[in-house]
């Protein structure tokens, strides 16, 4: 499963949003395959055209895509070199697949702040400075060893070489491995050193209460924002204290409680929503009278691929895959009301699934 990893520094709402996640978290009986761990919390992944196909089949049994938090705790200042739980830190981070950077935008004198004020910049820089570094390492080791390879004319190490300087000239500049522009090969190249900055990154900016219905009126969210949009990355605004107070709640509470705030969403639907975006992820659907189901697949994943999300039987023996988008389906009201508008298409193995396509698969056992 993919999962994002929650960073930032000591006091900034770390907990907070973890606990409001793990409260949140998914029923084990209903996902069997997920592994839940102390430091991981797996949610599900809110998805309206899941809730307009239930409406549409109703079936016995829903069940939405999920998305994985781990908590990454311990990013302090001097990580990098091994500090407070630097290394262990760095290892964690490691095994994410894209990162959640939350920073501190909310005011309270109670809630010492670990530089002494609250501005999020800095802190950003702080941890941002952290991963480079650790990067930074990770790139010198590597050029150390290819080096040799690469006076001996090897060709693979001349290669290797060119992309490694190439990144470690941004590190160098402080900017992230992500923002340097690779091709194809090169890509491949830095993929296996597993970068920390590399990884796609959303800044969440944990702002007061009293706020979330107009983010805009904290200066340091706007500031966040301005930042985050130089550096193409995306920005989720919360409160961790209420998603704490949303996380106890059912469904129809915690509607009521959107309401009475002005929100139409949580903060953590909207990280979640977020995190599933900067992946690239898509979602394709199964629906029949059993069961209504979201499954997430990567963005350019052919019709046998996704086939074998469900089970490798069917990507081994796919035949064909019948399709209708789910925007016909919400237009038509009914599978067989799609049909008779020849909405229904028969797609083969060359097929590139689409966001959103129900899926029904035809294989070979
Ligand atoms: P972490 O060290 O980043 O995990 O931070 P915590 O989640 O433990 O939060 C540190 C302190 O800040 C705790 O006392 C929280 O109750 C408080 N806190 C977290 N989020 C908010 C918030 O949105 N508003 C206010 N006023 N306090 C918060």
């Amino acid at each position: 499963a993919l999962t994002a990893g929650i960073v930032g520094l000591p006091n900034v709402g770390k907990s907070t949003l973890f606990n409001a996640i793990t409260k949140s978290q998914v029923e084990a009986a209903n996902y069997p395959f997920a592994t839940i761990e102390p430091n991981v919390g797996v949610v599900e992944v809110p998805d309206y055209r899941v809730d307009r196909l239930v409406e549409i089949v109703v079936p016995k049994k829903t069940i939405y895509t999920t998305f994985e938090f781990t908590d990454i705790a311990g990013l302090v200042k001097g990580a990098s070199k091994g500090e407070g739980l630097g290394n262990q830190f760095l290892s964690n981070i490691r095994l994410t697949d894209a990162i959640c950077h939350v920073v501190r935008c909310f005011e309270d004198n109670d809630v010492t702040h670990v530089e002494g004020s609250v501005d999020p910049i800095r802190d950003i820089e702080i941890i941002n400075l952290e991963l480079i570094l650790a990067d930074l390492q990770t790139i010198e080791n590597r050029l150390s060893k290819v080096e040799r390879k690469a006076k001996a004319k090897d060709a693979e190490g001349i290669a290797e070489k060119a992309v490694l300087e190439k990144v470690k000239a941004a590190l160098e500049a402080e900017k992230p491995a992500r923002s340097v522009e690779l091709n194809k090969e090169e890509s491949a190249v830095v993929k296996g050193f597993q970068l920390l900055t590399l990884k796609p990154m959303i800044y969440v900016a944990n702002i007061g209460e009293d706020e979330i219905n107009n983010p805009d009126k904290n200066e340091h969210y706007c500031k966040v924002k301005e930042l985050a949009a130089s550096e193409n990355n995306d920005v989720v605004s919360i409160s961790a204290k209420i998603e704490e107070e949303l996380s106890v709640l059912d469904k129809e509470e915690k509607e009521m409680f959107l309401a009475e705030l002005g929100i139409e969403e949580s903060g953590l639907d909207k990280v979640i929503r977020a995190s599933y975006h900067m992946l690239d992820l898509c979602t394709y659907f199964t629906a029949g009278e059993v069961e209504v189901r979201a499954w997430t697949f990567r963005k350019g994943m052919t019709a046998p691929q996704c086939a074998g999300i469900i089970h490798t039987d069917f990507q081994r023996g796919f035949i064909r895959a019948e399709t209708i988008s789910f925007e016909d389906m919400d237009t038509y009201g009914s599978e067989q009301a799609a049909k008779d508008a020849g909405k229904l298409r028969s797609e083969g193995k060359e097929y590139i699934v689409q966001d959103g396509d129900i899926m029904h698969f035809r294989f070979n056992v």
